[in-house]
């Protein structure tokens, strides 16, 4: 199928145009003009050059069947309108260059980067050769999807179907192109929702799955009741059941989906009790003694907690009741207050679903891995928690960090590399302006000086029976005090209102967030030194990530949110700030001025067929041949430029050539 020019000319009017690099004016107003035709026409897709943009439709479209599918496998990158063409470019240049590669989805919360991750990953297991044997580890890799999203992802205000935890898959490929395994890595979990939800939204989507699915049976064995309203865990956002979701039916997908990937009964019912060990526990009530003291008179909930993990009761409310002081001679048991000890059933609760999510991760990679040690390649599908400016809690401030460093690498890795190739290739080039966020990286995580090391320095500071929050708070103040991306209350008159005590604030890229510094109650600590743990290995696993990305090529699908009503309407303002902050516009004008496609001179010279007349009587340079082909092509001067290697501007005109080639 070819692209038609003139048809598409006429299209344009109609449809939009589906790659903005050629629009006729880069200008903001014609971006969001051009998307909003397609939008209107359930056109969710369209091309920077190679790059992917998406824009959440919410609704079904009938666009992602096998039909579908099979019309895009192998053709070049533009014959056909944008959608599943970047995985399968990805996926050929792979094979033909056995190289690694990733394909990195960004976005707000709620624009679509799971839903992408998910087309993605069924177009490489429905559509590429396949022995039947092989089915089976295809099954598993998609069927890992429902149980991760059941016991990862939750209902927030942003999205009915919320990425709780950061996930990395790495899919695997042999020689002959087969999806034969895959792994995957999982990022920092929110696992304070297992005992806090906000008001709006609800717990992981497993524990209502199974109240409101579980069998009778299964009910009656976990000691559970078949009503959510009974579980204080699942009843503090004031909606445990919502119109969109189905959690019966959602229940017997997963159930179903923890069969194919392997999970036996005794897995499966070691699983659900873990679950409903934290809906026990979140019911443990503590009663007073008069001295303040946390004591437990109905221990009911506690005998479930105790019988469901197979541990000892008494061992259980021990160590929920009381604090453990080793002396030199003794221990001494120390009774808490109601406060503490719902704060360590809570830790509990937490530590305990955390640590099953990662078990559940493992348990997966288990039976995906392909053990056999033929050489492979990768494609890695990065779908991570959106940037969100609603929380304040510690886990977001982590999130959005995360989602600053992933906006740092897209930059080093498209504006600033490329525009530092064209110099550096000697290539003329007028340099195009972009806001560079690695100041705010370097802010959260520069060695020294940076928040995160501030918060493990401060330790050293302290002393007992500090207020130690607010110290942090004033240390952060003492250092950043002029940084342009922190305020701070003492700032200026203005925002000092709008910031209360104990708050900072971050103007990330994407948009301002308030912190507030409660999160890091040192008096509690526990929950101070948990909170350091999190933030240093988090902070090590982002540049593990960002190192492993580094040494693979990059593709990228950058998510728009429509509106924030989840509706199929339009909403232009929100549209223009993504628009913005993701530097779309930055890498349109970069990509226009620019030369999208580049071979190496060797490589190119595999069209030399092409010219019968000069080859195979010539001998020389690569750089002259390709030269002589290039003219001999009948490419405009200003359609090509000569570096150490040979960079193309349009991508049509590469592969009118590669078609000549072909035939
Ligand atoms: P988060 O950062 O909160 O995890 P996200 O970017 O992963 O957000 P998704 O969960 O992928 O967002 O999308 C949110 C919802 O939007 C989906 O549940 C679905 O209803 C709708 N949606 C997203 N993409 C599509 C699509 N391509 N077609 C139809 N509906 C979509
Ligand atoms: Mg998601």
């Amino acid at each position: 199928v070819q692209l038609d020019m003139e048809g598409a000319l006429t299209a344009r009017d109609r449809v939009g145009i589906q790659d903005f690099v050629l629009l006729d004016e880069t200008t903001e107003a014609a971006v969001i003009s051009n998307l909003k035709k397609r939008f209107s026409k359930d056109l969710i897709y369209t091309y920077i050059g190679t790059l992917l943009v998406s824009i959440n439709p919410y609704k079904e479209l009938d666009i992602y069947n096998k039909k579908q599918m099979d019309i895009y496998m192998g053709v070049n990158f533009f014959e056909l309108p944008p959608h599943y063409a970047l995985a399968d470019n990805a996926y050929h240049t792979m094979l033909t260059e056995f190289n690694n590669h990733f394909i990195l989805i960004s976005g707000e919360s709620g624009a679509g980067k799971t839903e992408a991750s998910k087309k993605i990953l069924q177009y490489y297991a429905v559509s590429c050769p396949s022995t039947t044997l092989l089915n089976t580890v295809r099954d598993k890799m998609l069927m890992s999807n429902p149980v991760l999203e059941a016991f990862g992802n939750a209902k927030t205000l942003k999205n009915d179907n919320s990425s709780r935890f950061g996930k990395y898959m790495d899919i695997q490929f042999d020689s002959q192109g087969d999806a034969v395994g895959g792994h995957i890595l999982n990022y920092l979990l929110e696992k304070s929702r297992v005992a806090h939800q906000n008001h709006g939204e609800r717990n992981f989507h497993i524990f209502y799955q199974l109240v409101e699915g579980g069998s009778d049976k299964l009910l009656q064995q976990l000691g559970l009741e078949r009503d959510c309203q009974h579980y204080n865990y699942l009843t503090q956002g004031e909606c445990a059941i919502v119109s969109s979701i189905n959690d019966k039916n959602d229940w017997k997908s997963v159930k179903n989906a923890l069969q194919v990937i392997n999970f036996d009964e005794e897995n499966t019912s070691h699983l659900f009790g873990v679950v409903a060990s934290v809906l026990h526990l979140g019911n443990v009530r503590f009663d007073t003694d008069g001295k303040g003291h946390a004591l437990l008179n109905d221990k009911t909930e506690l005998n479930w907690v105790a019988n469901l993990l197979g541990v000892d009761a008494n061992k259980l409310l021990e160590g929920l009741t009381f604090r453990k002081i080793e002396t030199k001679s003794e221990q001494v048991l120390s009774p808490f207050t109601i406060d503490h000890a719902i704060y360590v059933r809570d830790a509990m609760a937490k530590a305990i679903y955390g640590q099953t999510f990662t078990w559940l991760v493992n348990r997966i990679n288990e039976t995906i891995e392909n053990k056999d040690s033929s050489r492979k390649t990768v494609i890695g599908l990065l779908d991570i928690y959106g940037f969100e400016v609603f929380y304040v809690n510690f886990e977001q401030f982590c999130i959005n960090y995360c989602n600053e460093k992933l906006q740092q690498l897209f930059i080093q890795l498209t504006l600033k590399a490329e525009q530092e190739e064209y110099e550096a290739e000697g290539i003329e080039w007028e340099p195009v302006q972009f806001f560079n966020n690695k100041i705010i990286c370097d802010l959260v995580e520069e060695k020294h000086r940076g928040i995160i090391s501030i918060l493990l320095q401060d330790e050293e500071c302290l002393r007992p029976g500090d207020a130690t929050d607010l110290t942090f708070l004033e240390r952060l103040e003492e250092k950043m005090g002029n940084h342009p991306h922190f305020v701070h209350k003492l700032a200026d008159k203005m925002i000092r209102k709008t910031l209360e005590r104990g708050d900072f604030r971050l103007l990330h890229y994407a948009g301002e967030v308030t912190y507030c510094v409660v999160f890091l109650d040192k008096n509690n600590d526990l929950l101070y030194r948990n909170i350091k743990d999190v933030a240093t290995q988090f902070k090590s696993s982002l540049l593990k990530l960002t190192e492993m990305l580094m040494a693979k090529e990059a593709w990228y699908i950058r998510c728009l949110k429509s509106n924030e009503s989840k509706q199929q309407h339009f909403d232009e303002a929100l549209i223009r700030h993504q628009v913005k902050y993701l530097g779309l516009m930055e890498h349109l004008r970069v990509r226009r001025a620019g030369f999208a496609y580049r071979r190496k001179y060797e490589d190119f010279l595999k069209y030399k067929p092409l010219c019968p007349a000069t080859w195979p009587h010539w001998r020389g340079l690569p750089a002259d041949g390709v030269e002589l082909l290039a003219q001999h092509l009948g490419y405009l001067p200003d359609e090509y430029k000569m570096g150490t290697k040979i960079f193309i501007r349009h991508p049509r005109t590469l592969y009118a050539t590669e078609d000549a080639y072909e035939k």
